[in-house]
């Protein structure tokens, strides 16, 4: 269909995109990319969803018209289309509309057709947490790991419900995922003042949900959580094994997506690594935009170390902000740890900020810090000491053999890192926190009884460390 001399042409295209933009750049957003020639000789560039097909028009028209004119010898206009064969990318597009999903089943469905409740005229942020004022879009240094998080968060916040809903962000702990969803609420605070914004962590949402129930109180509890026009839930992995509050969960979200309205959620894996989490739960929650996020890499820890330096009025030098990209490299709730300790050392000591002083401070309790004991230290350990299995310890089996083994689990998670209760039950097949709290109590008391126990404490906590 195509006259030969085009095809080679279109191929020429992408070899001089790749010239013009980084590496990284183009593995992002033209890897999965092609240039088609038109009969009539027009351009069209398909892309694999509508979110490459945003970022690349807004981003690299400059780009696309250079490589035109490079590979085509003259300018010419290209349209960017988004490929209906495609398969997903790394992230996961909303079917267009009318492929919307079914209303929820049960008594509580909405009325079909039900009106949104009148808005409120002022806006308004619900939330149970106090948004941190430096987690906004500003303050967010942008790198390979978190790009695509980044422009679908913008995206989101200039058009919530529009743009990708819902929008599912992952990634492990410490990569920047609350504070993307808090500076989505910034954004709209700022932009859209009569917004109604509610952010809550999940473990909020269950708690309130059952002291709903407990006071039979749950026509206001649903008032409350579908009544919004933007919902954000920070880690919704919580939901896992809880029943009630995940089918309750469905009907908020069918609620607020069939009213064209905005649902942003985060987790530590993507939808189907939830454990236990319902299908439908998850079909419903790849219906929008997944976007994972992935560790920073070496210039973008680098770039995050100056700007946490610079936000507390200090320069980091090169020298020293290389040595502590190199020493801190996956967290960056650990890179701010480390700042604030370089920093603090220097002014503690009245030293110079170099590279001295940032070797000494990492010495003192950095490097443990940075080599941070975490929940998989602690869950190698003790699987491999009781030869047990992982998935035996986050399975519901009460089981001494298996019951013990976690309760040591969570009692050394306690004490060896920062998890809260509910992290930690989490990693436990999504256990509360009072049930993790029973287990530490419990190993505490029993191990100031037993000498045996105390000893078996000392021995796996050794290991822990080592
Ligand atoms: P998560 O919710 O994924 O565990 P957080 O959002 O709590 O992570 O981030 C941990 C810390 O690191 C916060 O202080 C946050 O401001 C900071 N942070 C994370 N990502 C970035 C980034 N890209 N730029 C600047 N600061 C960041
Ligand atoms: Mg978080």
């Amino acid at each position: 269909m195509h006259p030969g001399g085009q095809e080679t042409k279109s191929d020429a295209f992408l070899v001089h995109v790749r010239e013009l933009v980084s590496a990284q750049q183009y593995d992002t957003w033209f890897r999965a990319v092609s240039l088609h020639v038109e009969a009539d000789g027009g351009l069209v560039l398909l892309v694999p969803n509508k979110f490459v097909r945003d970022w690349v028009s807004s981003y690299y028209s400059d780009v696309l018209a250079q490589a035109v004119r490079r590979s085509f010898g003259e300018a010419r206009s290209v349209t960017i289309a988004v490929d209906p064969n495609a398969p997903p990318l790394k992230v996961a597009v909303a079917p267009e509309a009318g492929a919307e999903p079914e209303l929820p089943e049960g008594p509580e469905s909405p009325e079909p057709g039900a009106q949104p409740l009148p808005r409120v005229e002022t806006g308004s942020l619900d939330s149970d947490t106090v948004l941190h004022d430096q987690y906004t879009f500003e303050n967010y240094v942008v790198g390979a790991g978190n790009r695509f998080a980044f422009a679908a968060a913008t995206a989101v916040a200039e058009a919530p419900g529009k743009n990708y809903n819902p929008f599912f962000l992952h990634g492990s702990v410490g990569l920047g995922k609350t504070h993307l969803l808090q500076a989505i609420c910034h954004q709209i605070l700022r932009t859209r003042p009569n917004s109604r914004i509610l952010y809550l962590s999940c473990e909020s949402f269950i708690n309130q949900f059952i002291e709903a129930l407990e006071n039979r109180d749950v026509a206001a509890f649903r008032q409350k959580y579908r009544n919004v026009d933007v919902l954000l839930v920070d880690d919704i992995q919580f939901l896992a094994n809880k029943e009630r509050t995940q089918e309750e969960f469905f009907h908020t979200f069918n609620t607020i997506y069939n009213l064209g309205n905005q649902i942003v959620l985060s987790s530590d894996a993507p939808p189907k690594e939830i454990p236990t989490l319902q299908e439908r739960l998850v079909s419903r929650f790849k219906m929008g935009l997944v976007v994972e996020m992935a560790p920073p890499d070496f210039e973008t820890r680098v770039a995050i170390l100056k700007r946490k330096a610079r936000m507390r009025e200090m320069d980091l030098p090169d020298e020293v902000a290389h040595f502590l990209a190199e020493h801190v490299s996956t967290n960056i709730r650990e890179l701010e740890g480390a700042v604030v300790r370089v920093l603090g050392y220097a002014s503690l000591e009245g030293r110079p900020l170099d590279i001295e002083v940032a070797r000494d401070a990492m010495r003192d309790g950095a490097v443990s810090r940075s080599n941070a004991i975490t929940i998989n230290d602690v869950i190698r350990v003790v699987t491999d000491y009781f030869s047990v299995k992982l998935p035996d310890l986050q399975s519901k089996r009460r089981t001494q053999s298996i019951a013990f083994p976690r309760q040591i689990c969570m009692f050394l998670a306690r004490e060896n890192t920062d998890l809260s209760l509910s992290e930690i039950g989490g990693y436990f097949g999504g256990r509360d926190h009072t049930t993790v709290l029973y287990a530490i109590e419990k190993i505490r008391e029993d191990a100031a009884n037993d000498a045996s126990l105390a000893e078996l404490l000392r021995r796996l906590t050794t290991g822990i460390r080592s």
